[in-house]
């Protein structure tokens, strides 16, 4: 790379357009070499030394490199910090390259090796085990606008799955959030009144979104005239799915991965949640962004990674449909009512390979014969488990609806299992992987190198017995093949013109030679072993179409399995937690039993603490509950629990409660008030209030809205009014079963107009000056905040605490003389608050007082205690 314009800087600059803002990964030998930019962003991403090779335009060229044989492990990394990568390979031998030279007239000496991108890898088109997370999908999206409307169409090439939907554009986001994508494609024209495009999108031309180009790609795809079998497909949802078509075209360089029929998504039958919601409830992931501490986790007892992506899904986006609901809950019942048979299923998954991402691997021809071997002991093995569950009395619907895509596979099995080695090898170049037994041709040219490797050992006896040296060997490496060696002592016998041997080498120590006899054999052994392994070859190519042929019926199987995973999965959860199976009602209650929040119980069970189960009562007549209390008293861990609840027994999962009736719920909202959310560049009040107005445009009498302090953000009376508002619409207008957490106890008194409002509270109890929370809900209204308990228990320092108490007495002395916060808001002043909170106060000092042991105290520490009582007492008078 010397000079400005080496015929090697021009290809690699040729290479580096083509790649455009992907990283280039530049094949010289061993090595993927990046250079430039590239090199920079590549080595602080990973972490490896930038060194420099030649200049360019007088300046040193940047450069890093990865092995070849490890480069997985380096992409792995570039993708999950976001990049993107071109592959540009050798796609000539340097002798080839010379050979052409030759032909073109070039120096020959200067032949440089064509190189060309064979692939681009990206997060939305890996197919790699090493690539990829088991227990995750990983979803390719592209989206785009036809007249107005939205249509997206969602891959997870690693198994091949594509879903088309239309999209309302004002629900993009949510819809976004629903199918969380490792990477989206969007048209550059992006509609200007539809937002900002998805974060990270990738834009491509507008000519790839083409309806009917699109429409004629599937048809092509799947060698059919119309689509109709498939599903009603919209416009827009065709030209999301010939975006995303051409997209994996570029990215596959033509090569299409696994590509199953599409299917439509009905909008309507699964329970709505939008971003926000999805967020606050951690359904799939963290506030963190990881798994852990997400619902997913708490819940994922899969025993397979497909059983792990199918329960994702399941949350992701729960029914709504009683009879799809109660056909899940039936199969986890029965697995539920069954340990043994429970047990024994999970023992066989827990051994499955993933089928269904091996399958993607060989349409998308990056498999490998382990691939075929684990796409023949998976099928093997879903047979033997429909025959084992076939076999058992008063099976549910769904697992009869199941167990026939389980089996069908006898006659690929069957091949595969003549054809393949019990355990074949990742690479195939070595070949090795095909059967004794399948192929007599195979087996002959098999025979023949091993008649020959024997011939050689039988040779190097006789040699040594002809020549009378013992130390002669016949020794075989990658340079010379097969030759014969003898100490130099010994050398000047076989140098002699009539000895039969000819020379080679001379070593230190050593010399080599070769004679007709060895080099006849080592011809048959190498004419052999390059017939065998290009009929090794033939057969790899034989079987993957044979596998690829039935890539429906295959991907059908793997999709069976991961159901009953996730039934048998939930099963152990729920016997595991001691969780109840819901009952599914057309009513609009909600009454949970001895709820409890899976994530938080989870976390305390590890400190060795109690979680407090809670009931939940919502129904037509007593809508809405508002919630008051301590902070820090549970408030927030009992609307989540509650939501979660719903949203697992609308996934088909049992819930952690002892007993459930849920009626059934179409849309879900969780809102956090003030939460942070500067990422995205609006103030938190702001946030609160998007959020809020959301639900106020979007919820129905249908719907369940948890409210967490909406009002916080602002100052006391902006945020008392609206939350005011907020309470009255919800429980006129919306009429949706709802639960509200504040600490404005002033709303208390909306009790007395709503009649389907009702007021709890987390319990608290102050004793010795120390706050004891209960995580207790409790009906009636909540008699005080303790916020200065709190913030004591939080180790604000005792004078700052004091402090705050004097302003306290001070403003509610001012709100008893005034009416308080809300005294405008009717007729009846609120309670005055002030006087229980100095009645308690001279309780505590006369617990503490009743408390004391007189006789114990050492003079010091009664004067301690005087001091104290004192300061407290004190603290209570302005
Ligand atoms: P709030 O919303 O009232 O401020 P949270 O719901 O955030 O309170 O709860 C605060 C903490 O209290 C939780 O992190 C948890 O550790 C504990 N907690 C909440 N609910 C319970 C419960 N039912 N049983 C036991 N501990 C609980």
């Amino acid at each position: 790379m010397a000079g400005k314009s080496t015929p090697m800087m021009e290809q690699y600059h040729a290479l580096k357009r083509e790649a455009g803002d992907c990283l280039l990964f530049y094949r010289m030998g061993d090595f993927f070499e990046l250079f430039f930019d590239d090199a920079r962003t590549a080595a602080g991403v990973l972490d490896i030394a930038l060194t420099t090779r030649g200049e360019h335009g007088g300046e040193p060229v940047p450069m890093c490199g990865v092995p070849v044989h490890s480069a997985e492990s380096y992409l792995a990394r570039l993708i999950r910090a976001g990049c993107r990568v071109a592959i540009a390979e050798q796609v000539e031998t340097p002798e080839e390259a010379k050979a052409r030279a030759r032909r073109e007239g070039s120096p020959v000496s200067k032949a440089l090796v064509r190189r060309d991108i064979v692939r681009f890898v990206t997060a939305g088109t890996l197919t790699e085990e090493a690539l990829l997370e088991p227990r995750r999908a990983n979803l390719l999206v592209a989206i785009c606008d036809v007249r107005g409307k939205a249509g997206i169409a969602a891959i997870d090439i690693s198994t091949g799955r594509m879903v088309l939907e239309d999209c309302d554009p004002a629900r993009l986001g949510a819809a976004i959030a629903r199918l969380g994508p490792s990477e989206v494609v969007i048209p550059e024209d992006w509609p200007a009144d539809w937002g900002e495009p998805p974060a990270g999108a990738i834009e491509r031309a507008r000519s790839d979104f083409a309806s009917d180009g699109g429409e004629r790609r599937l048809k092509d795809i799947h060698g059919v005239a119309t689509l109709d079998g498939f599903g009603a497909f919209s416009r827009a949802m065709l030209a999301a799915a010939g975006g995303l078509i051409a997209y994996l075209d570029h990215a596959g360089r033509g090569r299409l991965p696994l590509l199953l029929p599409p299917v439509v998504r009905a909008g309507e039958a699964a329970l709505a949640m939008d971003e926000a919601t999805r967020a606050s409830l951690e359904i799939v992931r963290s506030q963190q962004g990881g798994r852990e501490g997400s619902l997913l986790a708490a819940i994922d007892r899969c025993a397979t990674g497909a059983g792990a992506r199918q329960l994702a899904e399941d949350l992701s986006a729960p029914l709504t449909d009683a009879a799809g609901i109660e056909a899940r809950l039936a199969l986890v019942g029965w697995f539920h009512a069954d340990p043994v048979l429970r047990a024994e299923l999970r023992e066989v998954l827990r051994a499955l390979p993933d089928i269904g991402r091996a399958l993607g691997r060989i349409v998308a021809g990056r498999g490998s014969p382990r691939d075929l071997g684990q796409v023949r002991d998976g099928l093997a093995e879903a047979r033997r488990i429909r025959d084992h569950l076939q076999a058992r009395p008063d099976r549910p619907a769904l697992l009869d609806a199941l167990l026939p895509h389980l089996g069908g596979h006898g006659a690929l099995v069957d091949l595969l299992q003549r054809a393949l080695v019990p355990a074949p090898p990742t690479e195939r170049q070595n070949g090795g992987f095909i059967a004794e037994g399948y192929d007599a041709g195979l087996d002959e040219l098999r025979q023949t190198s091993g008649n020959a490797r024997r011939a050689i050992a039988a040779m190097e006896s006789r040699y040594r017995e002809e020549t009378g040296i013992a130390a002669l060997k016949i020794r075989h490496n990658g340079v010379l093949g097969y030759f014969i060696e003898v100490p130099s002592k010994h050398a000047d016998a076989l140098m002699a013109p009539d000895s039969g041997f000819t020379h080679r080498q001379t070593m230190a120590g050593a010399v080599r030679f070769n004679s007709l006899g060895l080099h006849e054999e080592a011809a048959r052994i190498a004419e052999a072993g390059g017939h065998a392994l290009a009929a090794e070859e033939a057969h790899f190519e034989e079987l993957t179409s044979a596998v690829a042929e039935r890539r429906e019926t295959i991907a059908e199987t793997a999709a069976a399995l991961a159901r009953l995973d996730v039934a048998a999965g939930n099963a152990e959860r729920a016997a595991e937690g001691d969780w109840c199976r819901p009952a599914i009602v057309e009513d609009r209650c909600l009454e949970i039993a001895g709820g409890r929040h899976p994530v938080v119980e989870a976390a305390l069970a590890r400190t060795g603490e109690r979680f407090v189960a809670n009931d939940c009562r919502l129904g037509d007549d007593d809508r809405l509950w508002l919630i008051g209390g301590p902070n820090m008293g549970g408030k927030s861990t009992f609307l989540r629990q509650s939501a979660l609840i719903v949203l697992l027994a609308q996934a088909g999962c049992f819930v952690p409660a002892a007993s459930a009736r849920i009626g059934l719920v179409d849309r879900l909202f969780s809102r956090v008030g003030a939460s942070d959310n500067l990422a995205r560049g609006r103030s938190t009040f702001m946030v609160e209030m998007v959020e809020t107005a959301a639900i106020l445009a979007q919820a129905s009498e249908r719907s369940f809205v948890i409210l967490d302090e909406v009002g916080r953000g602002t100052s006391t009376y902006d945020g008392l009014a609206l939350a005011w508002a907020v309470v009255e619409a919800v429980h006129e207008t919306l009429r949706c079963r709802c639960l509200f957490a504040t600490h404005y106890h002033e709303l208390s008194r909306l009790a007395e107009t709503c009649e389907a409002l009702s007021l709890h509270h987390v319990r608290a109890r102050e004793w010795k000056g120390e706050l004891v929370l209960l995580h207790e809900l409790a009906r009636g209204p909540a008699d005080r905040s303790y916020g200065l308990a709190v913030a004591r228990l939080a180790g604000v320092p005792e004078a700052v605490v004091a402090r705050a108490r004097a302003v306290l007495e001070r403003l509610e002395k001012g709100r008893a003389e005034t009416g308080g916060l809300a005294a405008g808001l009717g007729d009846l002043p609120l309670f005055a608050a002030a006087t229980a909170v100095e009645e308690e106060r001279v309780d505590s000092l006369r617990e503490t007082l009743a408390a004391l042991d007189v006789d114990a105290l050492s003079p010091r520490e009664a004067l301690d205690t005087l001091y104290r009582l004192k300061q407290e007492a004190g603290s209570t008078k302005p």
